[in-house]
């Protein structure tokens, strides 16, 4: 497998790593604390045509693959883990499936404005009494002539409270399990869809354990202790090394997953090994950048201990890291 970059991936990296350090990042302290929705960043990445990356143009999107989709991720992350996760969920939550599972008719009607950035997407799976249990699920859908009627709530959403359009997921045959979960698109405005309270905190697992190596290499040339920078102790270089490398061993897994995805081949093993091994990177990273940082690490002066609450959420969310083992378990033992 070449995971080289192509020169379009490496231009889409660059654009994606200007915007990130030059507009997204300013904002990242403050999106965090006030836990405010960054409506001009959507603009921006609308613009740039990060809304759809790797949906054909023909549905709104920027018509590359998913490689340079995780590229960008991995770009926008490193600047503030709340924007990845906002640019990920619409795409990978609602405009995949979407794209995967949709009609044409559908397509065209609700990827098309999702992908071009016009409108915002969520997926709402998650429930208070069914997370990982999907089976568990209480929302149901009826049909009731040519029209269903969805009956639920969700929790937890990502975009929730923005999306213009939601991907639900709901039992329509209790029977059958897992094969009776259907999903259904539900645009804002429908009669009886109402949005909850807001929760706070969310992450994307490579991009925030770059930042955090960024960071505490920074920090490590330019504190010092016993009359020299801290980066000139053996406890603190091997430290970084050990967050370098696995931060590189996440990206390389990040990467075949996406390429395997992009040339059609099976993946789901390989994305829930990366997604498993990235996001226990993202904590052990963070972990160790606390560390080195010492009790500022700890305070809200340097952004670490933001970092460390980003990356322990990617441990939970999109699958626990124990649902993505029982995935790959699954794999081998069938
Ligand atoms: C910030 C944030 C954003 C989110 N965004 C979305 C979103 O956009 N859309 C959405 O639908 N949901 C979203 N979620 C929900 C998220 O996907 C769930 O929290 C997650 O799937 C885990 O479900 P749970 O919280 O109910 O935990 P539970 O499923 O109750 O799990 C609790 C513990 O038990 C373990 N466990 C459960 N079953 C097993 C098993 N069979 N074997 C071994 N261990 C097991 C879990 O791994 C975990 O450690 C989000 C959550 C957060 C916090």
């Amino acid at each position: 497998m070449d995971l080289r970059l192509t020169e379009e991936q490496k231009m889409v990296q660059q654009v994606a790593r200007d915007f990130a350090l030059n507009e997204v990042k300013p904002l990242a302290a403050e999106l965090d604390k006030t836990a405010r929705f960054p409506t001009e960043l959507i603009k921006r990445m609308s613009e740039l045509g990060f809304m759809g990356i790797p949906f054909p143009d023909k549905y709104g999107g920027a018509g590359m693959d998913y490689l340079s989709y995780a590229l960008v991720v991995e770009e926008i992350s490193v600047a503030c883990a709340s924007t990845g996760v906002i640019l990920s969920a619409h795409s990978s939550l609602c405009c995949d499936p979407i794209y995967a599972s949709g009609t044409e008719e559908q397509k065209k009607k609700f990827l098309t404005p999702l992908a071009n950035g016009q409108k915002i997407g969520c997926l709402g799976l998650t429930e208070p009494s069914a997370g990982s249990d999907v089976v568990n699920l209480k929302t149901t859908a009826v049909k009731d002539g040519s029209s269903w009627v969805v009956n639920g709530a969700k929790l937890f959403i990502t975009n929730g409270g923005q999306a213009d359009i939601a991907v639900i997921a709901a039992i329509t045959d209790k029977a059958k399990a897992h094969k009776g979960i259907s999903v259904f698109i539900v645009e804002k405005g429908t009669k009886g869809f109402r949005v909850g309270k807001h929760e706070e905190i969310a992450a994307q697992a490579v991009g925030i354990a770059r930042a955090a190596l960024e960071a505490s290499v920074k920090y490590s040339k330019e504190r010092t202790q016993f009359n020299q920078p801290i980066s000139n102790f053996q406890a603190i270089q091997w430290m970084l090394a050990d967050m370098a490398t696995e931060i590189d061993a996440a990206r390389l897994l990040t990467h075949r997953a996406a390429l395997l995805k992009d040339t059609g081949a099976p993946y789901i093993a390989e994305a829930a090994m990366a997604k498993l091994f990235a996001s226990e990177t993202a904590t052990r990273v963070t972990h160790k950048g606390i560390q080195i940082h010492g009790g500022y690490g700890y305070t809200k002066d340097y952004p670490m201990e933001r970092f460390y609450r980003d990356a322990r959420i990617t441990e939970i969310y999109e699958g626990t890291s124990e649902i993505q083992r029982l995935v790959i378990a699954n794999n081998l033992l069938k």
